[in-house]
């Protein structure tokens, strides 16, 4: 058609891993739902756009996130106005141009933030293009990514509209003074993947070279493999096979027949993410229970599939995904301040456990794992909370609206040319 696409840019950090997966998950439900009619560009806002000195921004958040005294004392400092107003001082001397040389470039038509430090800046220059009337008004959406609880620096009065995936968010954000018409809720974003698999667990399994029948536990810690897997993973790989429940191989298990499709009872998977050091610790270690260590994978979704429980740090991705692929979710750690909120949401729905002890972690997954027809039925428990239709949701929703204003702006836009005509007819 003659009609030019509407051009969407998504602004995230590889700040942990959850960010960049919502911001694909919106991505790819634009392509599927819109395809024809819309083109999707992800930036990473502080390593390809505000550029010097900010393209380190997400090493050192993932060096960060292993202080988390650090952490706290970041995250609250900057829960305060007056720091936040320091921050967004910083943020405008080194970055503002180069962020609005590549919005005057692209020209966005609709502008959707995954990030809580983005919006100000972006605001600012949005507005900026407005008054030197460049533009037209830029619809500007804000999709929350965590879960329990957020920062306020998620909230930015001046979004056209606010999407939380929980009601302790949604509560954030009206005691952050966002209006009632702007805040919606739908759940988080999460890979189409996730919502759209429908092979059975054991040909996942098989897919991925895992034993079929094996009980299979999950370990993972973040985009960044943060949270102690090493200990963990260590802990319940020495646990379960002391119950028994280890590789055959080793001699753990009696001389007891093996059922015919499956040479193990328990098999365990650590995901380290972009932990690459991890996972070669990991893969020296000599356990008695077959271990996969994979590093940072694209096809988490498969990997949840295939498994009965999960481990991990409490980031709200995980978590998000997890629900929907009916996992236990047993939290080893949590990030102060920003993830708090997310150990009381498992608690509180019984969909999990905490613990920071390795070896009580282990203890509970062998518990677990020790009744087979307790733990299905309690899967099918933890899947009502998930929510796989989200982000078709979120983007059927965005989408309406940024038709609405851009077919206001259309009709501005010839209205605009019609006066020209008329002037360069005088
Ligand atoms: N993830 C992934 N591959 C990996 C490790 C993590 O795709 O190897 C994804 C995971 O599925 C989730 C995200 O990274 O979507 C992690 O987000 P979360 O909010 O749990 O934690 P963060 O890393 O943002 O702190």
């Amino acid at each position: 058609s003659s009609l030019a696409r509407v051009k969407i840019l998504i602004l995230m950090s590889d700040t942990g891993g959850g960010h960049r997966a919502s911001a694909e998950a919106l991505k790819t439900a634009f392509e599927q739902q819109f395809g024809s009619m819309c083109e999707i560009v992800i930036k990473d806002f502080w390593v390809q756009l505000a550029g010097f000195p900010f393209r380190n921004f997400p090493q050192q958040y993932a060096t960060l996130a292993k202080y988390p005294w650090m952490w706290k004392f970041l995250y609250n400092l900057t829960k305060i106005r007056i720091a936040r107003g320091f921050n967004d001082f910083v943020f405008e001397l080194f970055a503002y141009q180069n962020v609005r040389d590549f919005f005057e470039e692209f020209r966005p038509d609709l502008v959707i933030s995954v990030h809580p430090l983005v919006q100000q800046l972006t605001k600012e220059i949005l507005l900026c293009f407005e008054e030197e009337s460049k533009v037209m008004h830029v619809p500007f959406i804000t999709v929350v990514t965590d879960y329990g609880g957020a920062h306020p620096t998620w909230f930015h009065r001046g979004v056209d509209l606010c999407y939380v995936p929980s009601e302790p968010v949604k509560a954030v954000a009206f005691e952050e003074g966002m209006r009632s018409e702007q805040v919606r809720m739908f759940g988080l974003p999460v890979r189409p993947a996730f919502w759209e698999e429908t092979r059975s667990v054991a040909a996942i399994r098989a897919h991925l070279g895992l034993d079929t029948h094996a009980q299979t536990v999950l370990i993972v810690g973040g985009g960044d493999g943060v949270g102690g897997l090493q200990a963990v993973a260590t802990a319940v790989a020495q646990r379960v096979a002391a119950s028994g429940a280890g590789s055959v191989a080793n001699g753990a298990l009696p001389k007891a027949p093996a059922p015919a499709a499956s040479s193990t009872l328990v098999q365990i998977v650590v995901i380290c993410g972009k932990n690459k050091l991890l996972a070669a610790e990991l893969r020296k270690l000599k356990v008695g229970v077959p271990m996969h260590v994979l590093e940072f994978v694209n096809n988490m979704h498969e990997w949840m599939r295939a498994s009965d429980l999960i481990i991990t740090k409490a980031g709200p991705g995980t978590i998000a995904e997890a629900l929907i692929c009916g996992l236990p979710v047993l939290l080893s750690s949590y990030l102060p301040g920003q993830e708090e909120g997310n150990v009381h949401f498992v608690l509180e729905n019984k969909i999990g456990a905490y613990s920071d002890e390795p070896d009580e972690i282990a203890s509970i997954v062998v518990q677990w794992l020790s009744d087979p027809v307790e733990l299905a039925l309690w899967r099918e428990r933890v899947k009502t909370f998930g929510r796989p239709l989200a982000t078709k949701e979120i983007v059927q929703d965005a989408w309406e609206f940024c038709m609405v204003k851009l077919q206001d702006r259309m009709k501005q836009i010839a209205n605009l040319r019609v006066e020209q005509q008329k002037r360069r007819a005088e």
